[in-house]
């Protein structure tokens, strides 16, 4: 007698395994779709890792996202696609045709969330990108991707500022924080990449009426939801895209990668997941 095959399940790595939208978001879309399959978190310290994704399907997992402290370490241990390789850090693993994968789905996730909340964005002749940590390298790379040919990049480090656009090449360059009065006034996106304006870290301080009337405003923080800077390039009457549809919309991959069907990011998933935001 054979057993029933088993539902299909992904997993959440981190370490510790803090809280995380991803089980709701990832849960949301299979009783959406009447998959039947799970998504948990695993709390797997550092030293554990490696061992924990080489017996990944041991353990009953067709994938995995992968948080804090583990993405560099994922990149090394798996084959990354073009995205998790120019990040320098994987989010989402999967294992195909006997080889455990992996991509960045930051890139696809703004890149997406843009497409939604702004159509016509990816006209811009001129992008600032503020930050140059983790996200912002996933923010260049799709901005690159899609064709921008003009972006700075504007960070507290010059230095940090000045290796990411070195490492992007001729449509990337860096500027100091006092530059920026120079700048706002051409650009047609500011996208915030640090993590100013979150709950509990200090205030982004800029001047959204530099900026042209027809620009595009993004925060990627999502702590609150309505963010300073988003609150103000509303009332200046700016187009937004806030932080919360990119963290929807970088889920779609994995899911996809894992269950077989694409999702949609839709405005019940929104919901649920602002509802759960607002109660923590
Ligand atoms: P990170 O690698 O630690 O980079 C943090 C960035 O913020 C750096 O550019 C840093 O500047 C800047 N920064 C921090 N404190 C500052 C301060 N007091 N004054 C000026 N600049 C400051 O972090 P990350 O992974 O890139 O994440 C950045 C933010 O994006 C976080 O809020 C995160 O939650 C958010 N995020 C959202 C999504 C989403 O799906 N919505 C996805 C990824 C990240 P220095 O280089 O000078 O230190």
């Amino acid at each position: 007698m054979t057993s029933p095959p088993r539902p299909r399940a992904a997993c959440l790595i981190g370490w510790p395994a803090a809280h995380s939208r991803s089980p709701l978001i990832h849960h949301y879309w299979l009783r959406k779709l009447g998959i039947e399959g799970g998504y948990s978190i695993e709390a797997v310290p550092p030293e554990h890792f490696s061992d924990f994704v080489a017996r990944l399907s041991a353990h009953g997992f067709v994938g995995a996202n992968v948080t804090i402290p583990h993405k560099e370490h994922a990149l090394a241990l798996s084959l990354p696609d073009e995205r998790a390789r120019a990040v320098g850090a994987a989010n989402t693993l999967w294992i195909e045709g006997g080889e455990l994968r992996s991509t960045n789905t930051d890139v696809e996730g703004f890149i997406s969330n843009l497409d939604a909340s702004t159509p016509g964005w990816d006209s811009a002749e001129e992008v600032v990108v503020l930050g140059a940590g983790g996200a912002a390298r996933a923010v260049v790379f799709g901005l690159i991707e899609r064709g921008i040919k003009c972006i700075y990049i504007v960070n507290r480090t010059m230095e940090r500022a000045r290796a990411l656009a070195d490492q992007f090449g001729d449509h990337v360059d860096a500027s100091a924080w006092k530059g920026l009065g120079d700048l706002l006034p051409r650009a047609a996106l500011l996208i915030n990449t640090t993590s100013l304006g979150m709950h509990g870290q200090p205030a982004l301080d800029i001047d959204v009426g530099l900026l042209p009337p027809e620009a595009v405003v993004n925060d990627l923080v999502y702590v609150p939801l309505e963010t300073p800077l988003l609150a103000a390039a509303r009332v200046r009457g700016l187009k937004t895209a806030d932080g919360l549809g990119m963290l929807l919309h970088q889920a779609v991959r994995g899911f996809e990668l894992w269950f077989g069907q694409r999702p949609q990011v839709t405005p019940e998933l929104r919901a649920l997941v602002e509802a759960d935001l607002l109660r923590t």
